[in-house]
């Protein structure tokens, strides 16, 4: 199974720490050519500083000039995208329905799914031209199930697989795949802070709320962000070339989610 590829240009959305950033780092040690965005100019900074070979640009993903920004600087160093993945994302708010604040939900959206959408308009306009290309969209098993109190991302995490079956069917003539990542738990600073949140929503305490959470998956542990970057880098790969308009769950199978 071929798993090494020729140098391709990989662009990361939310690349500047967490799951996006592990990607960016083992495409780069694949020896693809890495441009990551984020909100956090600090870690952009801190990225670009390191010897990682990573290109590091600030952008919010969900402001259209912001995107037109760091599409114009990669097309400039770059001259194209061949991978494009859509990771940026934000938990939103927790609590029920009648307590969420409008402001809130639209942020959520905002970054989640404005700006997977900014993202494969343009990595289409581009791919398209080559006949070939690669859109990954960063969803969640909360993306596969309704979960209680967590109605935005939820919400926002459903639509990205949507946007992914569609253009799967919209890009797949001109070469061009579309699929889904779906992570479950992921061990790290952003799980700690959902198990805050919903700790704060319900009134149990973290701990208790991250053993329901494994104890609803079949094989009993969080997943990690190596193992979320290993699916990006086989779907990237010649032998995922028939995989296309999935929802692919990396998660050690979610059996409930409360
Ligand atoms: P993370 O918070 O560690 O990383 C997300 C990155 O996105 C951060 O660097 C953040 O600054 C950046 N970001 C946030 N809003 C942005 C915006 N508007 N524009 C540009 N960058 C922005 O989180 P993570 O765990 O690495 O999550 C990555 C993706 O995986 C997200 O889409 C998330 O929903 C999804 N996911 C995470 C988990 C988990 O348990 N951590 C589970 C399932 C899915």
């Amino acid at each position: 199974m071929k798993m090494k590829s020729l140098s391709r240009r990989v662009v990361i959305t939310g690349g500047g720490s967490g799951i996006g950033l592990i990607m960016a780092k083992r495409f780069a040690q694949n020896g693809d050519q890495v441009a990551v965005c984020d909100i956090d100019s600090k870690r952009i900074k801190e990225i670009n500083n390191l010897p990682l070979n990573i290109l590091a640009i600030p952008a919010d993903v969900s402001i259209p000039s912001d995107m037109e920004t760091f599409k114009e600087m990669i097309t400039s160093e770059f001259g194209g995208v061949d991978i494009m993945i859509s990771n940026a994302g934000t938990a939103g708010s927790a609590g029920p329905i009648e307590t969420q604040a409008f402001s809130k939900w639209k942020q959520c959206l905002n970054t989640n799914l404005d700006g997977a959408f900014l993202s494969c308009r343009w990595a289409a306009e581009t791919m398209k031209t080559n006949k070939s290309g690669l859109i990954l969209l960063i969803s969640s098993t909360s993306g596969l199930f309704g979960v209680p109190n967590r109605s935005p991302y939820v919400t926002a995490k459903w639509g990205l697989i949507g946007l992914a079956k569609s253009l799967a069917i919209e890009l797949g003539p001109s070469g061009i795949r579309v699929n889904a990542i779906c992570p479950g738990a992921v061990q790290g600073d952003r799980m700690n802070h959902v198990l805050e949140i919903e700790s704060k929503a319900t009134g149990r305490s973290p701990s208790d709320i991250a053993k329901n959470f494994s104890m609803g998956v079949s094989l009993r542990r969080f997943v990690t962000p190596e193992d979320v970057a290993d699916m990006a880098i086989f779907l990237a790969s010649d032998a995922a070339k028939q995989i296309n308009g999935q929802a692919i769950a990396v998660d050690g199978n979610t059996e409930r989610m409360v």
